[in-house]
């Protein structure tokens, strides 16, 4: 069934939609605007602001304003923690809507918002008990000279930019969003140009929480244009990115005007190692939505999946024949379980390393080509791809590809496996499916990566930290780990005698 017509919502107006900056919604200085499209379709759903660098001056100043001045510094915990937990009930009452609209215009399957909704959902209300939660120690020191009450105290850094890509884009919002509310930062917020809809609708109700003007304003844009003067604006104190190595190593240049602080989360190129004695069951489909879940467009996706010689074949056959199940189509049918890829962009990219790989000697058993027949034609509809026979070296195997195709290459022992896990650039996540509690502990301890996910993949809770190692990037999203990154830490002195 497709869910679309009769619940489009009111928010998809012909009206563009605009940039807030300090609690007003305003055009683009230039007056520019650009054009989102529905990758199940290829059609255009709205025009958006297209901020540039005065825009970003101006979002900075009413950051800067609403952080130094503004009454936001006298909001307690407990009334931080209330604009959390009001935002987290809105977003609940409108959760159909954001599932379309992230289903309209990033082509998530419209099937998965049960799931999205309970992981949006429980970060808010994590990021909301976390308010008042925060603080410093008080710290026994060896002074000679007098005595001294020696503590800690935890501020919050400042004005936050953060930038984010189009391939979650409510979770990565929520991700920068909960921190920056919990420690009383103030942030100037940079959407994908590919997925700028539910961070535009998320901030129209942040607005309705009674949060002061200028706390969160929203800059719809380009990297180019938006994302650069953000990552190098001097009135910036820290940048939180979300994206390609590329780019977080551009702005991790762009940074160094200020010498602001920079987290970055970005790619990777994820081993998921199956044993011979792995319950197959769950280790062929979980090893196939390892890598295909959202289209393949995860960072953490299982894309290099490593197999016991033993039942290589074997499971090839099973994996290919499980991707052919899957139902790749628009993400509005309820029981579409493999989306459009995002772009024309990234329909072009990923069908390009489709070719590689066939140049380079692997040989597709699933999929392979871009899906053309009609009704499906004029979407960026790629099905999943099993290529087998993948050697180390072949770029297929070393560069992400970020859609849903998976190179599987065979191993003998379990060091083998671990020496082949970690042979990448990337850190960021690793599957290891097996019966035996032996070989679990060892690659849990030996693979480098953010995240080891035994028996099971791509597994999220608010409350576990989620980030890289290597050139997947630093700093952590949820978990305790991620709020110092927002956090200053101050010692103060007081002589009691
Ligand atoms: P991207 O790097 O192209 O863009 C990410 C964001 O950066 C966008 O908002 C973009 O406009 C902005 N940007 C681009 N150039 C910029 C510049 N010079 N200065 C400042 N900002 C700039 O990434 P993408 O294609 O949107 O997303 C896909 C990438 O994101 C993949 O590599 C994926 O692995 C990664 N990713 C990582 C995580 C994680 O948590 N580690 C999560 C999701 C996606």
């Amino acid at each position: 069934m497709n869910v679309m017509a009769k619940n489009l919502p009111a928010f998809l107006n012909s009206a563009p939609k605009k940039l807030l900056i300090g609690g007003e919604w305003v055009d683009a200085a230039t007056g520019k605007t650009f054009d989102t499209v529905n990758p199940s379709t290829g059609e255009v759903i709205a025009r958006i602001a297209e901020g540039d660098r005065e825009d970003v001056d101006r979002a900075v100043a009413a950051a800067r304003r609403a952080f130094d001045d503004g009454p936001w510094r006298r909001f307690k915990p407990y009334d931080r923690q209330d604009i959390i937990l009001k935002l987290a009930d809105l977003v609940d009452r409108n959760f159909e809507e954001f599932a379309l609209i992230d289903a309209m215009e990033m082509g998530e399957p419209i099937a998965r918002r049960n799931n999205a909704r309970r992981r949006v959902l429980s970060l808010l209300r994590y990021y909301a008990g976390m308010a008042t939660a925060i603080h410093g120690e008080t710290v026994e020191n060896s002074m000679l000279g007098g005595d001294f009450t020696t503590f800690t105290r935890k501020e919050p850094v400042g004005v936050v930019g953060a930038i984010v890509p189009w391939n979650g884009p409510m979770v990565s919002w929520i991700w920068k969003l909960g921190p920056v509310l919990a420690t009383g930062c103030t942030a100037v917020y940079k959407p994908s140009e590919e997925a700028s809809l539910s961070a535009i609708r998320l901030a129209e109700l942040l607005c309705e929480t009674g949060i002061p003007d200028g706390v969160v304003n929203v800059v719809t844009g380009f990297g180019h244009g938006a994302g650069a003067a953000l990552a190098e604006h001097p009135g910036v104190d820290k940048i939180a990115f979300t994206g390609s190595v590329e780019t977080g190593q551009k702005i991790l240049m762009a940074s160094a005007g200020n010498l602001k602080r920079v987290t970055l989360e970005l790619g990777g190129k994820s081993p998921d190692i199956v044993f011979a004695d792995a319950d197959m069951d769950l280790a062929v489909p979980g090893a196939a939505m390892a890598c295909f879940g959202n289209t393949g467009q995860v960072c953490s996706a299982g894309t290099r999946l490593l197999i016991e010689d033993k039942i290589y074949d074997e499971f090839n056959e099973r994996l290919a024949a499980y991707a052919k199940t899957l139902k790749v189509g628009s993400a509005l049918e309820t029981d579409t379980q493999i989306g459009p890829l995002v772009s024309a962009k990234q329909l072009a990219r990923v069908t390009s390393y489709l070719d590689l790989g066939r140049q380079e000697g692997a040989k597709v058993i699933s999929g392979g080509a871009r899906v053309t027949d009609a009704g499906r034609d004029k979407g960026y509809f790629v099905p999943p791809t099993v290529f087998r026979d993948v050697k180390p070296e072949m770029r297929i195997a070393r560069e992400e590809i970020f859609g849903p195709v998976v190179g599987t290459m065979p191993f003998s022992t379990i060091e083998e496996a671990a020496k082949r896990g970690n042979d990448t650039h990337f850190g960021l996540g690793s599957g290891v499916w097996t019966r035996d509690v032996g070989k679990a502990h060892y690659l849990a301890n030996n693979i480098r990566a953010g995240s080891v996910w035994i028996n099971c993949y791509q597994m999220m809770d608010a409350a576990m930290p989620f980030g890289g190692y290597k050139m997947s990037g630093y700093g952590r999203e949820s978990g305790i780990a991620q709020f110092d990154d927002y956090l200053n830490v101050k010692a103060v002195w007081i002589r009691t005698a």
